[in-house]
């Protein structure tokens, strides 16, 4: 393994949201010396790298070669003025010149070149000229309009009947009203279509606004609020292209009068509002695609047809990089307007240039552009030495192009499970590797779905065999190979052994062989030949429209249910996994489980995708106490995000922890989304499960004391209020901490608030419950005299009671479970990360129902030999008995959690809106146990259950 990263304290001053990134993918090396394909990192000891990434393209004459910097130096040593503004450039001009003589031959056209300093700026300055090309063009009219009326008018007045002016279905009485009227039919269909650019699907054009306006992927756009000039992006598919054309021609008015008859005609003249079409001819960030010849050729013919500027953008694939000066020449179609960049400037100067042709080109340009460091000499000289050795060496850039190439396609060959495509030209090289989106592995599919997949398939050839490649900006999984035009066999064949290592591994499924470089020193084996694992694939339904769609949310109970999904992660401990997790936590993203149909008794169905967070409860439960829940919630936000925009989901259940993290749902913040946490179904199933069990043991609940452990939580105050209701005595267990103590004591509080109103509300008191008890005390009668007292905040209804009972209260509040044995029924449900109730906390024949998920009920207390009842209460039979596609929590066919059949539920009903959201009321919880008992939802007390 190889260790080098940058020790820079600094770096955080430094782009630091991508040195994060680098560093959490060990990508952060530090390089201090470069030449030809190598390039060494900087340190005590210098190593060596192969560098495939070629600057994105601009390596072509590879790093510091001797001949340019013969002439850099040479330039700066003869002083050549570096800044020489408002002179005449003349090593530009001889740039241009060159440029011009090289394109005679493939375009037989002069061009005007523009040097700028970047591919972007050469985009702007495109964009601008094809900007003034339209508004010109659109003057142009005008003044014709203009003359032709000015005629009208003065032929008009010349004549001695008066005239009756007529268009459409109006007449005018006068000149004057019908100039208006047809100028305003003119301005208003001029002003509803500003100028508009083509620009293809998978474009890359750079990333200022004007060019990232043509940029076609969103992510770059979205979070700048997609400015810029107005694009439309087309499929690669001319049809498509003529219709956008055809939909932008303006038919604007043009008045003539016929001299000799007087008579007034109208001629529509269409002036098309696109402004110009943008196209690479080989789309090298959108996964390197070569367009083919008879669409490019086709796109000349429309845009001559229709009069709209041709744009080639030959930044990255022009300047020899396919062996030909302009990859466009391979398909023989000429463009109005190029531009190039990255290679000119013979990876040593920052160069672009825009050639215009001189026929289109306009003056105002140049006069109105300029950008201080653009036109210079140095980066001049530098271009036009860089253009002779490039053109020397064209023949051996096809040739080795072919080579690679050929060596590329023979490992998709032995891959094709891997690798999808290779494809480009030249040294302008793509592979492609197979979407990973079914892959069981979470971490694997949450860093595809993120997009950083092929970055960490980047990173493991850097550190594992000192190669440097990347991926293609639009394609993430798209790796670009860019070597120099002196690129050697043996660095070829070096990079096809090392990618075939890769590929193998993926091949494999082996993802422990993949990750392994980004774990601590200490986690990591030997590098071993990979060994088979098999990779269950998720199970996807595509819905049918009318058929309502709800999603659900959920996470590793364990670093277990991770490796249940990831066999090839088993050799890995609990810390190392989760530090894992935690690591690519800020890229990764929420990903699908499964996708399956759930049908109610009366066989409506509903669509459920089950999404999975790459996280653990141990992980959640840290976050929650360290109070650092920022990242959590934010991903709990991304995962409804991407389940209202790819699954259109009317609700999304929050499943275990993420209901707590998100604060029972109300720190989700995407609209049109219900979420529920499914508690109040939860609620019901569990009391549901505690009455059925009490019978069937022939305990009468009213002659019981049942204790309440977790009595801080939503679920268990309800809960305790319901059992009110029932039971003579509750026993309500906070939390050992200070904090829950007193939110058990809050229980308390509302149980007997909710308690003396319904008394309050009664004629008679109950025959059973709590509430009987109560209805003897002196506070109750007080209160019937005062009931105005329920509603003073001074007024502490939970010291009244246990002032006037004393040890007799009702309810008792306790901090620890000793009394727990004195319980024969016991409702459980916190958030404690793992299992903590064992067989001694409680008496023989005790019923346990537990809600927690995941359980706090150990597997000695589950299989317990004291006749102690453990019911895993949060669960429900489903009606049809259908699988949840969730792999690695142990869901028997037919069941599922109460929580996400409360989401299910919510659909069936098409329910709109949030439903358990925030604290749940003993309403909602009457209500979802109504509509599970008509759809044929019932309680499933799965005493075998393993754990949850
Ligand atoms: N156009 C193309 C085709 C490109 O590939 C790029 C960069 O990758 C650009 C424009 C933008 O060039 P720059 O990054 O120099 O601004």
């Amino acid at each position: 393994m190889i260790e080098e990263t940058a020790t820079h304290n600094n770096l955080h001053q430094v782009n630091p949201g991508l040195n994060e990134l680098l560093r959490s993918l060990k990508m952060d090396k530090v390089f201090g010396r470069a030449q030809g394909d190598l390039i060494y990192s900087e340190g005590e000891v210098e190593n060596e790298y192969l560098d495939f990434i070629g600057g994105y393209g601009a390596n072509l004459l590879g790093h510091n070669h001797p001949a340019l910097v013969e002439t850099m130096t040479k330039a700066l040593a003869d002083q050549i003025p570096v800044h020489a503004q408002l002179s005449v450039r003349s090593k530009s001009a001889t740039l241009a010149s060159v440029l011009n003589k090289e394109m005679r031959e493939p375009t037989g056209r002069s061009f005007v070149v523009m040097p700028v300093n970047s591919g972007t700026e050469a985009i702007e300055l495109s964009l601008k000229h094809c900007l003034m090309t339209f508004n010109k063009r659109l003057h142009n009219f005008w003044e014709r309009f203009e003359k032709r009326m000015s005629n009208i008018r003065s032929i008009i007045s010349r004549s001695e009947t008066p005239r009756l002016l007529a268009f459409d279905q109006d007449t005018f009485d006068n000149f004057d009203s019908f100039y208006s009227h047809i100028s305003s039919l003119n301005e208003r269909l001029i002003e509803k279509c500003s100028p508009l650019f083509l620009s293809a699907k998978k474009a890359f054009h750079g990333k200022t606004l004007g060019s990232l306006a043509l940029t076609h992927r969103l992510k770059f756009r979205k979070a700048f609020g997609e400015q810029g000039p107005r694009v439309v992006f087309f499929e690669n598919d001319l049809a498509h292209i003529e219709r956008e054309m055809e939909k932008a021609q303006l038919p604007l008015l043009l008045p003539t009068i016929n001299k000799s008859t007087g008579e007034i005609s109208m001629k529509e003249e269409t002036i098309s509002t696109v402004a110009g079409l943008f196209l690479e001819p080989i789309q090298g960030e959108g996964g390197v695609h070569v367009l083919d010849g008879d669409f490019l050729r086709g796109v000349r013919d429309l845009t001559n047809r229709y009069r709209i500027p041709f744009v080639l953008d030959e930044i990255q694939c022009g300047f020899f990089r396919t062996g030909e000066f302009l990859a466009s020449t391979h398909s023989g179609i000429t463009g109005d307007l190029y531009t190039l960049g990255k290679s000119l400037g013979g990876s040593l100067v920052k160069i672009g240039a825009v050639l215009i042709s001189e026929d289109l080109y306009d003056r105002d340009l140049g006069l109105l552009h300029s950008s201080t460091f653009a036109q210079d000499d140095l980066s001049s000289i530098v271009a036009v030495r860089a253009y002779g050795l490039a053109k020397e060496q064209s023949a051996s850039i096809v040739e080795k192009g072919t080579y690679f190439m050929y060596q590329l396609q023979q490992l998709q060959r032995r891959y094709p499970n891997v690798i999808e495509e290779v494809r480009g030209k030249g040294l302008m090289l793509g592979v492609q590797f197979k979407k990973m989106e079914d892959k069981d592995s979470y971490l694997i599919r949450s860093l595809y779905m993120a997009g950083y997949l092929g970055y960490v398939l980047s990173a493991y050839l850097l550190n594992n065999h000192r190669i440097r490649v990347g991926i293609t900006l639009s394609s993430d999984m798209t790796m670009r190979i860019q070597p120099s035009m002196n690129v050697t066999q043996v660095a070829m064949d070096k990079f096809i052994i090392a990618l075939e290592n890769l590929v193998n591994i993926l091949d494999h499924e082996d993802y422990y062989q993949l990750i392994q470089f980004l774990l601590p020193e200490k986690a990591r084996g030997l590098r071993k030949r990979p060994k088979r694992f098999h990779h269950d694939r998720i199970l996807r339904i595509s819905p049918t429209p009318e058929i309502p769609k709800v999603g659900f949310l959920c996470h590793c109970i364990d670093t277990d249910t991770f490796k249940a999904a990831d066999p090839s992660l088993s050799v890995l401990d609990e810390d190392t996994i989760e530090q894992l997790l935690l690591k690519f936590l800020p890229v990764c993203e929420p990903t699908t489980l499964g996708e399956t149909y759930v049908q109610s008794q009366n066989g409506d169905r509903v669509h459920l995708t089950m999404v999975g967070l790459p996280l653990t409860s141990r992980m959640c439960k840290e976050a929650l106490k360290e109070r650092k829940t920022d990242e959590l919630v934010s991903i709990c936000n991304r995962a409804v995000e991407y389940l209202k925009k790819e699954h259109q989901v009317s609700t999304v259940g929050l499943g275990q922890y993420t209901s707590i993290i998100t604060n029972n749902g109300k720190n989700i913040v995407v609209p049109g989304v219900g979420v529920t946490t499914g508690n109040s179904l939860t609620t019901y199933m569990g009391l549901e499960a505690v009455c059925t069990q009490a019978e069937e043991k022939g305990l009468r609940l009213s002659e019981e004391t049942v204790a309440v452990i977790g009595a801080a939580g939503n679920i268990c105050s309800i809960y305790a209020t319901y059992l009110a209701n029932h039971t003579e005595r509750l026993v309500l267990v906070g939390s050992n901490s200070l904090l829950g103590y007193r939110r058990a004591r809050n229980t308390a509080r509302f149980i007997y608030e909710w308690l003396f109103r319904d008394l309050m509300r009664r004629a008679e008191p109950p025959a059973e419950g709590l509430g009987r008890a109560l209805s003897n005390t002196e506070l109750f009668m007080s209160l019937q005299r005062n009931p105005a007292m329920i509603d003073d905040k001074k007024f502490d209804i939970l010291n009244a009671i246990e002032h006037e009972l004393g040890d007799a209260s009702p309810i008792v509040v306790v901090k620890d479970l000793d009394i727990v044995k004195n319980c024969r029924v016991v409702v459980v449900a916190t958030n404690a990360d793992k299992p903590f109730l064992e067989p001694h906390h409680f008496s023989q024949d005790t019923i346990v129902c537990d809600l927690s998920v995941p359980t706090s009920c150990t597997e000695a207390l589950i299989h317990n030999n004291k006749n102690i009842d453990v019911l895993l209460g949060g669960l429900v039979k489903l009606p049809k008995g259908e699988k949840i596609p969730a792999k690695g929590f142990s869901l028997q066919t037919g069941s599922a959690f109460a929580c996400l059949s409360e989401t299910l539920l919510l659909g069936l009903e098409r329910w709109d809106g949030h439903y358990s959201y925030g604290a749940v009321s003993y309403q909602q919880v009457q209500d979802i146990g109504s509509t599970a008992a008509k759809h044929g939802f019932k309680m499933l007390a799965a005493k075998s259950m393993a754990t949850l």
